[in-house]
């Protein structure tokens, strides 16, 4: 496996980091997971914009232009010869003098590699998950910028440990004030009455790609939608739900804390969504091929 590291593809063998950087000594930096898919970067722009936003938003100035992450992106895609996989994109603040500042680290540091995940057995995209709620709380907003995608995952590990030992994939995270803001590594919807509502980011959500892209489908679908404040009852009392992530894609959820979620079953609305998310990660895209030739 080649990696792109500082400026060259090198072997997986060659591919290291300072224990001196800051990254892994306070998990200062920032990342992108990105899907590819039939010889195409998902929603690679996107991916691409909201990680210079989580640089500028923790100060860390990068020497590279979007356009130029993009370019690299692709080539270590096409390095690697896959026509389907993940990538994870990885900005740290650098290596540097031991303490917090980050003024102490002179240059950042990135790597891009280009393998495959898989989040979900096969069989739960048909089933649904079963899935709990934690007692592991989202750090407020003040706390943690829920838009910065930051090294910083120890809360969602938490939590992700709470869902793992109740024998749960996955596991739906509550903000101080008690509302829904997410699940430990993917956005929540609901159906109630035909419409589609997900939480505030500012509940403490990430603003993720693959839920822009539900919102863009719930436009083109013509299914009503908004962003609301949810409790567990509303989860509870659906009619459908589903998780978006660029590694998990679109799942259903069929239970949340032993309460059977609609029929038990993924619904009707969900499979559309599912659906048209499929088409477009089919027919659109950045192809990647063109960048190393
Ligand atoms: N929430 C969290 C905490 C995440 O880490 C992720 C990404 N895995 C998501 C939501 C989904 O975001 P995206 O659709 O951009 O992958």
């Amino acid at each position: 496996m080649k990696i792109w590291l500082d400026g060259k593809l090198v072997d997986e063998s060659e591919a290291k980091v300072s224990v001196f950087d800051h990254g892994l000594l306070y998990g200062d930096g920032v990342f992108e997971g990105i899907r590819f898919y039939n010889g195409r970067i998902f929603r690679l722009e996107e991916h691409i914009r909201r990680l210079f936003d989580s640089a500028k938003a923790i100060l860390l100035n990068l020497p590279w232009t979007q356009a130029e992450v993009c370019k690299f992106t692709c080539e270590t895609v096409a390095a690697n010869g896959l026509t389907d996989g993940y990538i994870r994109l990885v900005i740290t603040r650098g290596a540097g003098e031991l303490g917090l500042n980050p003024y102490l680290c002179p240059k950042p540091s990135m790597f891009i590699i280009a393998s495959t995940i898989k989040l979900y057995p096969d069989e739960t995209y048909q089933n649904g998950l079963a899935i709990i709620t934690c007692a592991t709380r989202r750090p407020a907003p003040g706390a943690l910028m829920p838009q910065v995608k930051s090294l910083n995952y120890l809360n969602n590990i938490m939590a992700k440990v709470e869902a793992i030992q109740a024998n749960a994939l996955e596991a739906v995270m509550l903000n101080e004030q008690g509302y829904v803001a997410e699940c430990t590594g993917d956005n929540l919807f609901l159906l109630k009455n035909g419409t589609l509502l997900t939480p505030f980011i500012s509940d403490g959500a990430l603003d993720g790609i693959t839920r822009a892209v539900i919102l863009e489908i719930a436009e083109n679908l013509g299914v009503p939608f908004k962003e609301c404040s949810l409790t567990r009852y509303d989860i509870f009392t659906s009619d459908e739900c589903f998780l978006t992530g660029t590694a998990a894609e679109v799942i259903p959820v069929v239970a949340l804390d032993r309460r059977v979620i609609g029929t038990g079953k993924p619904g009707p609305f969900t499979a559309r969504f599912l659906e048209a998310f499929h088409q477009l990660t089919m027919s659109t895209g950045t192809p990647f091929a063109l960048a190393s030739e």
